[in-house]
């Protein structure tokens, strides 16, 4: 594929998945509650910003996201299951790679992906220190759409994200849900 073609293949990604974002968003917005104060009722649209977004290591794509304002003044964006907070790279594409670390060594994984070792060492260390007993001890990894993995990690653990860094004070974020589109 030369540059033209790969980034007429990009554009087409991004709207795709920008078509994608605003029909999680409508269905999202009427099962909403404030990840700050649980309330349910009450929110404005606070404004968007752009999000960059990997899905993979040659395709990079910017779709816009919207930020909510609850009436307790406190803002939060509606992230979908497939976007992990602070990351680019999107959920599917790391917990792909973690899951080859069980059978392959990092070298090879750099090989066939192009993602650097020391990014994939620095994906595999967080989800040890912070996601591995819940993904185990639940059995998460049985399900094979990583959507479907963030559901469920978001309903065992709510305001928080399969692959997010979860430090002392994390922002929260609001729950998903099964009836979403995703
Ligand atoms: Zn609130």
């Amino acid at each position: 594929m030369n540059h033209t073609e790969f980034s007429a293949k990009s554009n087409t990604i991004a709207s795709q998945y920008q078509i994608k974002y605003e029909a999680f968003f409508e269905q999202a917005r009427k099962q909403l509650n404030c990840p700050h104060c649980q309330n349910v009722v009450g929110f404005k649209i606070h404004g968007s910003y752009s999000r960059h977004l990997y899905i993979n290591q040659f395709i990079r794509i910017v779709i816009r996201v919207i930020r909510i304002m609850c009436t307790c003044r406190r803002t939060f964006v509606i992230l979908p299951p497939e976007i992990i907070p602070f990351k680019r790279y999107v959920l599917n594409c790391i917990l792909d790679i973690i899951k080859q670390l069980r059978t392959h060594t990092t070298y090879h994984i750099e090989q066939q992906t192009d993602i650097t070792i020391s990014l994939i060492n620095y994906w595999h260390l967080q989800y040890r220190q912070w996601h591995r007993t819940l993904f185990e001890t639940h059995g998460l990894w049985v399900q094979q759409a990583s959507t479907e993995i963030a559901i469920s990690y978001n309903n065992l653990r709510p305001v928080r994200r399969p692959m997010q860094i979860i430090s002392a004070w994390t922002q929260p974020f609001h729950a998903l849900f099964k009836n979403h589109i995703v």
